[in-house]
């Protein structure tokens, strides 16, 4: 096990690249790695994982660093390679903590592989205490972290501002103890942790759950999602500034947390709850670093076009020479005002996401949008003269039928025509679709929906396609569906399924192998359409909505039909 030379250099690299990047003295009480299971050009533009590791630095007796997914130049030396951090350079065996930050379940299998690289045994079992204690939040294991209960010895559930605190003063309260000693008090005495290994869960032979228990009384038998109440008391921005990574050229301010819309697929919409604006009061000195650092200002949130103040923000930005950057916009909140903006901040394509074409589609899914809307976003954006448009849509949702699929096509061929009728002739000059795969998450009136089968998801795509072949200005991309069944599967899996990561992990990511071998039905978790009064993995989690709603919404979108 060695530390090359050549990482070492590129750890440093990167390092004088970056600004405002923390590194403490090695001699903290607790020593945390924080992991992202990608690379950094795509890590380092999370700002969730920038805000984890200033939270976690600006403890004063912690030190945190940083660990990504190597280049491919690493893996293939992998078995003289070990991984470091970023910061110093330390293996990541001799932190105290390993935390990974997980969105996307599509990541889990590099959490295996950054292991395994780490020479860390990957099944939390089979570490003693002379191991980093792994942990692991985020969203994706918020909604449903059991797919990975084998390899954790501990998730956080919720947002990290109301979790880590209480968190890091009792892992820094005393010196460091037997694991297990520590994790049964993280249990009794943290809301939002979970240690997977003190809960039991039985199924019955038809692999339903049965059970989910705790094995001791005083460990909680649901795991309360945490959350802020008040996202005003503080700020989340970049921190670490670098031009290496997707987002380079912008300086990230989170504006909102949460959604209220209530979109049925959305995992946003349901289980981060309630919806929480930061005034703008609050934010002008984050606006204004921004603009300092002469990068355009990325608004983040879950809904952002919904901020009651947006139309101030950009003002405020634009009004000192700043620029801004919007990712997808809801149809129903482009007024003048915001198409303006738009315009004169030189943003090029206007992106919004109305998921589905026809109207009973879009109800059924909760989306709130009529063709109205559509319509009156042509008008503003071509009397703006904004010529570039990106539009997503979802194939594969409940109830959708080939009327549904006809709809996108002829949908599109009307936008386009009301924007030529209306900017003499020219139209868009690109129109971009994004068609994604619909993925039954978690914590969502969805979550009983099965996925639906690649080759129907492959036809309606083509079918999308083949109708606006002859359409000069529209492009259609599209997701991989193969890859979609997996992540519903470490979406929707239960502790099975981590017995699955493990194999096609040993079998070097050869899934069709590991499916063989492992004998476990994997359409189980994909392809059946769950009972309502079933249990379901993640039923132990309180995520701030009631099953109840859940299902009285699940089954309101049956009913539209
Ligand atoms: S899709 Fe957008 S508008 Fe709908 S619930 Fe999710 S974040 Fe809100």
């Amino acid at each position: 096990m060695s530390i090359s030379w050549n990482q070492k250099k590129r750890c440093l690299d990167l390092l004088a690249e970056e600004q405002n990047f923390t590194k403490k003295l090695w001699g903290q009480s607790l020593k945390i790695c924080l992991a992202y299971p990608n690379d950094y050009h795509t890590g380092m533009s999370n700002l969730g994982f920038q805000t984890i590791y200033s939270l976690i630095n600006s403890h004063p007796k912690c030190l945190c660093e940083r660990v990504f997914y190597p280049e491919s130049e690493y893996l293939s030396t992998k078995n003289a390679f070990t991984l470091v951090s970023i910061e110093s350079q330390h293996a990541l065996a001799e932190f105290d903590i390993l935390a990974f930050s997980l969105s996307f379940e599509n990541d889990y299998p590099r959490i295996l592989e950054m292991l395994a690289l780490s020479k860390i045994p990957l099944k939390a079992t089979e570490r003693g205490n002379g191991y980093p204690l792994v942990a692991a939040g985020g969203i994706a294991v918020t909604l449903n972290p059991e797919p990975l209960a084998d390899f954790f010895d501990l998730f956080l559930i919720g947002e990290g501002e109301a979790i880590l605190p209480g968190f890091l003063d009792l892992m820094t309260s005393a010196p460091m103890r037997k694991k297990e000693e520590f994790l049964r008090e993280i249990q009794k005495n943290i809301a939002g942790a979970y240690v997977p290994s003190l809960y039991l869960v039985t199924t019955n032979e038809d692999g339903r759950i049965v059970s989910h228990d705790p094995l001791k009384a005083d460990y909680p038998t649901k795991i309360v999602r945490q959350w802020v109440h008040d996202i005003n008391v503080f700020t989340t921005e970049q921190q670490i500034i670098t031009k290496n990574t997707e987002l380079g050229n912008m300086y990230l301010i989170e504006v909102s947390r949460g959604c209220g819309r209530g979109c049925r697929f959305c995992a946003a919409g349901f289980a981060c709850r309630p919806v929480r604006f930061r005034n703008f009061e609050m934010l002008k000195p984050s606006l204004l670093t921004a603009i300092n650092q002469n990068k355009a200002v990325g608004l983040v949130g879950t809904a952002v076009s919904d901020h009651p103040e947006l139309v101030s923000i950009c003002r405020f930005v634009m009004d000192r020479g700043g620029r801004i950057a919007l990712g997808s916009l809801r149809m129903d909140r482009l007024s003048f005002e915001m198409a303006s903006i738009l315009k004169e901040s030189g943003i090029e394509t206007a992106t919004f996401g109305p998921e589905a074409a026809s109207q009973t589609l879009r109800d059924v899914i909760h989306k709130g949008i009529n063709d109205e809307d559509i319509f009156s976003v042509v008008d503003k954006l071509m009397k703006f003269d904004i010529d570039k448009m990106k539009l997503y849509f979802m194939v594969g949702l409940p109830t959708e039928t080939a009327e549904d699929i006809e709809a996108i096509v002829s949908l599109v061929k009307k936008i386009q025509h009301r924007a030529r009728s209306i900017s003499k002739g020219k139209g868009f000059r690109m129109l971009t679709l994004s068609i994604n795969q619909f993925i039954p998450k978690a914590a969502t009136p969805f979550q009983w929906h099965p996925l639906e089968s690649t080759a129907v998801v492959k036809k309606r795509i083509k079918n999308i396609k083949e109708g606006l072949r002859t359409e000069k200005y529209v492009r259609v991309n599209h997701d991989l569906p193969k890859w979609n069944y997996l992540q519903a599967l470490l979406a929707l899996g239960d502790r099975k399924v981590g017995k699955l990561l493990l194999a096609a992990h040993r079998l070097n990511n050869n899934w069709a192998q590991a499916f063989r071998e492992m004998n476990i039905n994997a359409d189980f978790y994909v392809y059946r359409r769950k009972d309502i009064d079933e249990i379901l993995p993640w039923d132990f989690i309180d995520h701030g909505v009631s099953k109840t709603f859940l299902i009285n919404e699940y089954l309101r979108s049956e009913k539209i039909r």
